[in-house]
């Protein structure tokens, strides 16, 4: 898969790039806005398929504001992008996804949890860029997000609600909730990332493989369904006009 990185700063550009062609990545390098632009498509042309597979774009930037570019970017093309940042904090996030950001990195981050987001947001979006040939697929996923999962293929715990992912079975307090499988998907999605924003398309395109426009009101639905059979209505959270997340309970919460 070829990988372009907008990256300023050289040295971090070379430590990753030497990891991510070790992952059998094809990785042009941008240090500016521009360049990451100018390696895209000129100004102007129709928006298409990039050669890229994911871009990874670092927010701070030289030349141009890291959120600016991505808004560019989207406007040119379909290619994901993953933003790169210190900024970590729910504005900074919601603002990138609402610029068109496809995933949010925030620095320090664990290599193998970024290799897995790339592979992740390729395989959602999978555009002939990102499709192709034998790329190291194996993404020593160690998706250690927030301590949540019991890794992958285990028993995701929130609060009182337990999700066991190989069975299906979701509890509260011990207690089996019977979900449709589309509730169950849904929860799980979320369930992958606590605390991280979905986007709904990127909900509704995982969860029903389709990008049908009617089935916003579906997800609606099955949110609230959810919300009610678990009978935690705060689980999961509507972020306005981006999507949903589900918040972390603190310990004791229910
Ligand atoms: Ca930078």
């Amino acid at each position: 898969m070829r990988l372009l990185l907008v990256e300023d700063d050289d040295h971090v550009a070379a430590a990753l790039s030497a990891i991510l062609a070790r992952h059998g990545f094809q990785v042009t390098h941008a240090r500016s806005g521009e360049e990451a632009l100018q390696a895209l498509l000129p100004a102007g042309a129709p928006p298409t398929v990039s050669p890229y597979g994911v871009i990874l774009l670092d927010l701070g930037l030289p030349d141009q504001d890291g959120y600016e570019v991505c808004g560019k970017i989207r406007k040119r093309t379909a290619t994901p992008v993953i933003m790169v940042t210190a900024r970590g904090d729910v504005r900074s996030r919601i603002h990138g996804l609402n610029m068109g950001a496809d995933d949010y990195v925030v620095k320090p981050y664990d290599t193998g949890e970024l290799l897995a987001r790339i592979h992740a947001v390729a395989r959602r979006t999978s555009t002939p860029g990102g499709g192709g040939a034998g790329t190291g697929t194996e993404a020593s996923a160690g998706a250690g997000t927030a301590g949540q999962s019991g890794g992958p293929g285990g028993t995701v715990r929130l609060g009182s609600v337990s999700i066991e992912l190989p069975t299906r079975r979701v509890s509260v307090d011990g207690t089996d909730v019977p979900l449709t499988r589309k509730e169950f998907d849904l929860l799980a999605l979320l369930a992958q990332r606590p605390g991280v924003v979905f986007r709904r398309e990127q909900i509704i395109s995982e969860v029903w493989r389709t990008s049908w426009e009617g089935t916003g009101r579906t997800l609606e639905v099955h949110v609230a369904s959810l919300r009610s059979k678990l009978r935690m209505p705060a689980l999961i959270e509507t972020v306005r006009g981006v999507g949903y997340r589900l918040v972390t309970p603190g310990p004791g919460a229910r």
